[in-house]
């Protein structure tokens, strides 16, 4: 695959760049940033042939075949519009878009064109998480009664940017980790936030965003989820609980982007320690994502799945303003 950057981001180079190598002969070709200077700056350091400042530029460039779209929120939608205007694959990073109905109409855009829109949910990709999807499915629990996420970390002082004063650019960690928490709890539940009540707070990070959020989500199922999302928590570590009818699984440290953490099992037969994979999060959802473009499979997180977490952290937002409870709106 030849990809194309739209985005000199910290997560590509991060994580991303990395990733994309490692898929096949997979070759980044190019990187857009809005400053030509740092274009070339960000392509120099990354070994990357190509540094432009002119969208035009990438995605006229026949040899590139997908783009990821790690630009600051607010400029997805519009650079994932033309990326498939110009017959790019897509895997656009979350948020996918200011609103949801921004991102339908991207997700809606590819379909027409007949293009892979992926979403880049690294969770659901990390071997924890799919130990705990097996061990759901294998009915080790039961049946769920409720699911709480630990999803309070601290903002490394290098992103201390746009996601803590620019609620233009989608700052915020509504937009920041709750879409996340809430494809991870579709992933493993396998059915979608129906309504949901919130309160949000600015503890000490946040300018004009809120950097701190509770919220409980009520599934179709009957079972509830509660979840804390924060930037400014040194110390908690994250965590993951389903809690079942038969037993209770208990993860610690895995709402992570690296592939660790421990997961246990409690049943009335006992603790037992539940082993997990410990690849790439970001290599397994790039190689997918290839596998989908060579009509093999679907992407690890479709459009799709990032339109209904923005869907669901849109809904918190409008809970937390309101101190109302909000049924989730998916856009229909
Ligand atoms: P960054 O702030 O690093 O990058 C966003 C944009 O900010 C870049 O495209 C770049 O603009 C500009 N920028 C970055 N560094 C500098 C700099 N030193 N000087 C000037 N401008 C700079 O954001 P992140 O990488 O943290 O996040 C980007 C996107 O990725 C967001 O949508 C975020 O939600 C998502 N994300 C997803 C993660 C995941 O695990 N799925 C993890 C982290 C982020 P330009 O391109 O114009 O140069």
């Amino acid at each position: 695959m030849r990809w194309g950057l739209i985005g000199a981001s910290t997560i590509a180079s991060e994580w991303m760049i990395d990733a994309m190598r490692s898929v096949g002969d997979g070759e980044v070709a190019a990187v857009l940033s809005s400053s030509a200077e740092r274009a070339g700056s960000y392509a120099d350091k990354h070994d990357i042939a190509r540094g432009v400042a002119d969208l035009d530029d990438l995605l006229s460039d026949p040899g590139i075949d997908a783009v990821y779209i790690s630009t600051t929120n607010e400029k997805h939608f519009p650079q994932a519009m033309a990326a498939i205007a110009a017959g790019k694959h897509v895997l656009c990073e979350k948020p996918l878009a200011m609103n949801v109905a921004d991102a339908i109409a991207m997700v809606r855009a590819a379909e027409s064109a007949g293009l892979v829109f992926a979403t880049n949910h690294h969770l659901r990709n990390a071997g924890s998480h799919l130990a705990i999807k097996q061990a759901i499915e294998d009915g080790r629990i039961g049946k769920v009664l409720s699911v709480r996420v630990f999803h309070a970390v601290f903002l490394p002082p290098h992103l201390q940017g746009w996601r803590i004063n620019n609620p233009g650019a989608g700052g915020g960690v509504i937009p920041d980790i709750v879409v996340h928490d809430a494809d991870t709890v579709r992933f493993h539940l396998e059915e979608d936030p129906q309504e949901v009540a919130a309160m949000s707070a600015a503890s000490g990070l946040g300018e004009g965003v809120e950097d701190s959020c509770m919220s409980v989500w009520k599934m179709p199922s009957g079972a509830m989820v509660q979840t804390h999302e924060s930037f400014t928590h040194k110390y908690p570590g994250t965590g993951f609980e389903v809690h079942g009818t038969e037993g209770s699984i208990v993860a610690r440290n895995v709402m992570t982007q690296k592939p660790v953490g421990e997961i246990e099992l409690v049943t009335g037969a006992g603790r037992e320690i539940l082993p997990f994979s410990e690849h790439n999060l970001y290599a397994r959802a790039v190689a997918m994502f290839c596998d989908a473009v060579a009509g093999k499979g679907r992407p690890s997180a479709s459009g799709v799945d990032g339109v209904k977490s923005l869907a669901v952290a849109e809904a918190v937002a409008e809970a937390a303003r309101s101190g109302s409870r909000v049924s989730v709106d998916y856009g229909g």
